[in-house]
């Protein structure tokens, strides 16, 4: 009996330390909460619009490079998607993209117990359908940064003009390999 109650105590103290430390942490919510926007979107030359920018600041030439891949990729994305044999049908969705540190940190790009509890796996760049976001790593000094914009690009078109859709077999795999295929494509 005793035993037990210490055991109770001890769950209960347990319980109140880790509600006092995870208080105001959001479960799920990957779209960025109202805190987290800018108070000015940057509007990009294509149907997204960065609404997040958090833990560095990007220069106006990286903003000018992102803006112009974007606009390069739209571009194209009918050229290429054609020529895998799939049809373009736009759905109407538009997208938004959020620039965060690729730390593990409550609401960063890998914080995998809160903001991004349903991914299992940490990344640099991920798509997220439901709630039509790009969420990417804001270390623009990274080699393969601007591949990486481009690469979840061809996944938010590949929702926006209903091609993951069409894939017949392991649409995840497919749409992963096109998105790979896509980014050289446009860097090249
Ligand atoms: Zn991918």
């Amino acid at each position: 009996m005793y035993k037990l109650i210490k055991l109770n105590t001890a769950l209960f103290i347990i319980f109140i330390v880790s509600a006092c430390l995870g208080a105001d942490h959001v479960i799920g919510h990957p779209a960025p909460l109202k805190s987290e926007l800018l108070e000015n979107p940057i509007k990009l030359e294509c149907p997204v619009t960065i609404k997040e920018w958090r833990g560095n600041k990007p220069t106006q030439s990286v903003i000018n490079d992102l803006s112009f891949l974007c606009k390069l990729s739209w571009y194209k994305f009918p050229e290429f998607i054609k020529s895998k044999g799939y049809k373009l049908n736009n759905s109407g969705k538009d997208y938004s993209a959020s620039f965060i540190t690729d730390s593990k940190s409550y609401r960063n790009l890998n914080d995998l117990t809160y903001r991004f509890n349903t991914r299992s796996k940490e990344v640099y760049g991920n798509t997220h359908y439901k709630s039509q976001y790009i969420f990417i790593t804001n270390d623009y000094n990274l080699d393969i940064f601007y591949e990486v914009w481009v690469h979840e690009l061809y996944h938010a078109m590949s929702d926006i003009y209903s091609i993951y859709d069409q894939y017949s077999g392991n649409k995840e795999t497919i749409d992963e390999s096109l998105a790979k295929e896509f980014s050289k494509f446009i860097l090249q």
